[in-house]
C-alpha cells in the first residue's frame, strides 16, 4: 500500500489476496478468520458476508503478505505460501470451504450510470429472474450486487446495477415486467434517495380501496345513475370535471349526517397505515390529493397525521348537500399543480418528490414527481408512469425506496408511534390473506 499524509490508502499497486469462504454459518467464522489473518499482519481492503439459509459466504480481499517496501515490522517475514496454509488449516478445523485467489490492487471501481433496480413478484420466479438479468446485461448494465428486501408480503429483491443509463434500464425492464407479470423500478443511485423527500397520494382506489362518490351513492340510492356517469366518462364522453358535476349532482338534497356513515365505510388499503407510518419515521412528509371530498379526506389527515391534504369540497346548504362543489376543481391539472404546492411548501425538490395514483387524473402529478407510482392502476396510466406496483398492498412502495421489510418492522417494535396507531376508526382492509394487524 503506499500512502501520503491525509491522502487515503491507495491498493492499487499492492499484490492483494480475495480470501472466499463458504460453508455452514456459526459463530465466531468471521472473527476466526480474522485472526487467522492477523497474524500476518495484512490489511482490510475490503469485505463482504452474506448468510443464505444457514450458509455463509465471506469474502475478504486483504494485502498479500511478504517484503513490501513500506510494509510493517511485523510484516515482510511470513510468506504467501504460509498464508495460504494456516487459512486452508483453519478453514478445514472448521468445516469451511476456502478459496484463495492472488491479485493485485482493490476491486475494480463500479461504472458510472448506476441504479437501483427492485422487482416485487409473487411469486417471484426463476424464470422472471433469469430475462430480467439477461435484459439488464443486454442495455450495457453490470449487476455489482443483489439482495432481498422483503419477503411479505411480496418477495422484493434489489439490483444494484453500474454501466447503463437509468431511462434506458428503465424502458427495457417495463418490457419485461409486464411481459412476466412481476413489478419493476428503476430509480437512479445517488443521495438523492436517500434525501428527505415528500410522497403524495391518491384516495379513491390508492390510500383507500373505495371510490368515495360511490360510498355516497350507495348512501342516496343513485348507484346506478352514478355508475352510468362514470362509465361515460371512461368512454370520453365527459371529461373529468362534467362528470364530477354530474355525479355529484345527483347527491342534492342528502342529509348531510350521511358523510359520518361514508367516513365509517372508508377501507383503508392494506399497507397503507404502515406505509404512512414508516414515511413519517423516515422524515419523509405525506400528503393526498383527491377528486373526491374534503369531508372524507380532511378526516384521512387527522387519522393518518398527514401533512398535506387537497380535495373538492361539497357544498351543504342547511343541513343538505346541494348537489354542487364549492372552489377550485382538484383535477388532472389540479392534483400536479397541488403537488407543486406541497413540494414548495415542504421544501422538497420535486425532483424529490413520489407520487402514488392509479386514475387517467393521477397522470399530470405521476409526471411531475421526480418517482411516479401507477398503483394497480390502467394500463394507460402504468405505461405513462416512471413505475407501476400490480401487487394490492400500499407499503410495497417502500421497497421502491429501498426500505426493508426488516427495517419496517424493527421500527413498529421499537414502538415509536409518533403517528396514529392501527385500529383507528378507519378500517384498513386485511384482502388477500394478509394477517390482520399486519397494517
Ligand atoms: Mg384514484
Amino acid at each position: 500500500m503506499t500512502t501520503s499524509p491525509g491522502a487515503p490508502p491507495s491498493y492499487a499497486d499492492t499484490p492483494t489476496l480475495l480470501v472466499k469462504i463458504f460453508g455452514k454459518d456459526r459463530p465466531g467464522i468471521t472473527a476466526g478468520l480474522f485472526e487467522t489473518l492477523a497474524a500476518f499482519a495484512v490489511e482490510v481492503v475490503d469485505i463482504e458476508q452474506l448468510v443464505t439459509r444457514g450458509r455463509i459466504t465471506l469474502c475478504a480481499l486483504v494485502t498479500a503478505p511478504g517484503p513490501a517496501e513500506d510494509s510493517g515490522a511485523a510484516q515482510g517475514t511470513a510468506s504467501e505460501g504460509e498464508l495460504r496454509a494456516t487459512v486452508h488449516g483453519w478453514a478445514e478445523s472448521m468445516g469451511l470451504e476456502a478459496e484463495i485467489i492472488s491479485g493485485r490492487g482493490d476491486n475494480e471501481p463500479r461504472g458510472t450510470g448506476r441504479s437501483h433496480v427492485t422487482v416485487l413478484g409473487q411469486p417471484l420466479t426463476a424464470g422472471s429472474t433469469a430475462t430480467i438479468a439477461a435484459s439488464i446485461t443486454a442495455t450495457g448494465g453490470n449487476i455489482d450486487r443483489i439482495f432481498r428486501l422483503a419477503k411479505y408480503p411480496v418477495t422484493a429483491v434489489e439490483f444494484d446495477v453500474s454501466g447503463a443509463e437509468t431511462p434506458m434500464l428503465r424502458t427495457a425492464l417495463a418490457l419485461e415486467a409486464s411481459k412476466h407479470g412481476v413489478d419493476i423500478a428503476v430509480v437512479a443511485s445517488g443521495l438523492q434517495r436517500r434525501a428527505q423527500r415528500l410522497v403524495v397520494m391518491d384516495v379513491d382506489s390508492t390510500l383507500i380501496q373505495d371510490e368515495v362518490i360511490e360510498l355516497f351513492a350507495a348512501h342516496a340510492g343513485c348507484e346506478d345513475e352514478v355508475a352510468e356517469v362514470t362509465a361515460r366518462a371512461m368512454r370520453g364522453e365527459l371529461d373529468f370535471e362534467q362528470s364530477l358535476h354530474a355525479r355529484v349532482a345527483l347527491l342534492e338534497g342528502l342529509d348531510v349526517s350521511v358523510v359520518d356513515k361514508v367516513r365509517k365505510d372508508v377501507r383503508l388499503t392494506p399497507g397503507a397505515r404502515t406505509l404512512v407510518r414508516t414515511l413519517k419515521r423516515l422524515g419523509y412528509q405525506v400528503g393526498i390529493v383527491s377528486g373526491g371530498f374534503t369531508q372524507v379526506t380532511d378526516a384521512l389527515q387527522d387519522e393518518l397525521g398527514l401533512d398535506f391534504a387537497a380535495a373538492n369540497t361539497l357544498e351543504v346548504v342547511e343541513g343538505k348537500l346541494t348537489g354542487r362543489v364549492t372552489g377550485d376543481i382538484v383535477d388532472r391539472e389540479g392534483k400536479a399543480r397541488l403537488l407543486r404546492r406541497f413540494a414548495s411548501e415542504a421544501g422538497v425538490p420535486l425532483a424529490q418528490t413520489v407520487a402514488i395514483g392509479d386514475g387517467a387524473n393521477d397522470l399530470g402529478m405521476l409526471n411531475a414527481a421526480g418517482l411516479g407510482v401507477a398503483f394497480n392502476a390502467k394500463p394507460v396510466v402504468r405505461e405513462a408512469a416512471h413505475t407501476a406496483v400490480n401487487v394490492p398492498f400500499l407499503d410495497t412502495v417502500l421497497y421502491l425506496l429501498g426500505v426493508t421489510r426488516e427495517e419496517v418492522e424493527a421500527a413498529d417494535c421499537t414502538g415509536e408511534d409518533e403517528v396514529a396507531e392501527d385500529g383507528g376508526p378507519v378500517r384498513e382492509g386485511a384482502e388477500a390473506g394478509r394477517p390482520s394487524g399486519e397494517g
